[in-house]
């Protein structure tokens, strides 16, 4: 069951800052995401390869499936024929391996590298350190990705400040990037917060939330 009341909502806010809705569906059955299509949604985005896989599917052609969850190299061949943008790049071999399969399905893959902003160290991505590494390494030879963003998950907590300040390290990073571009990396989306902290996080300049638990209920 979907709530088509919060749907509204959350689109009437988001047209204010021109902020983009992925609505996400993982563990939620196909006639859920059929019914939030049915009033326009098109971005829906999946945690675990076999099932977008197999919602992609039995799903509308149109629908632009973004993978927000962290990505198996070896499993990359599986959603590099169809994926519109992988949020979860927390790697360079997971990059060399998304540009090897897409090289593969005649495609470039739009990719966001995921940075490290929670204070918990079981969430996935690149730290300061690293983000620099990545930025002044040579990615030309990558020709089938390009990274249009970074993807950013604030800590679990009740804490707003808290969260406020993740976001803002995340903003941070794309300032100090986005004047790097090259002919496959052009950042332009801040992808930031969730069903708990999507308010703030626009504040704080995402240009793309992620919402699952708001529009289709508890899982
Ligand atoms: C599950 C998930 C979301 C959505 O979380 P909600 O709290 O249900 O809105 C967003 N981003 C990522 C990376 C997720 O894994």
């Amino acid at each position: 069951m979907i709530n088509t009341k919060h749907y509204e909502n959350i689109k009437e806010e988001l047209k204010l800052t021109n902020t983009l809705l992925v609505a996400v569906s993982k563990t939620k059955p196909v006639e859920d995401i059929e019914a939030l299509y049915r009033l326009g949604q098109r971005d829906f985005g999946e945690n675990y390869v076999q099932e977008l896989v197999d919602k992609q599917s039995a799903l509308p052609e149109d629908i632009r499936w973004h993978f927000i969850g962290h990505l198996q190299s070896n499993k990359a061949k599986y959603i590099v024929p169809f994926v519109h943008l992988i949020h979860g790049v927390d790697s360079f071999k997971l990059l060399q391996e998304i540009n090897k399969q897409a090289h593969k399905a005649n495609r470039i893959i739009d990719c966001l590298v995921q940075v490290h902003i929670a204070e918990e160290e079981t969430k996935f991505g690149f730290d300061e350190g690293e983000l620099k590494q990545l930025f002044t390494s040579d990615l030309s030879g990558l020709t089938n990705i390009r990274i249009v963003g970074m993807m950013g998950m604030a800590s679990f907590s009740d804490n707003k400040e808290k969260a406020r300040g993740e976001f803002r390290r995340l903003k941070s990073f794309f300032e100090v990037y986005k004047p790097l571009v090259t002919s496959n990396c052009v950042l332009s989306i801040i992808s930031m917060g969730m069903s708990g902290d999507y308010i703030l996080a626009i504040e704080e300049g995402s240009t793309l939330v992620r919402i699952g638990s708001l529009l289709f209920g508890k899982r």
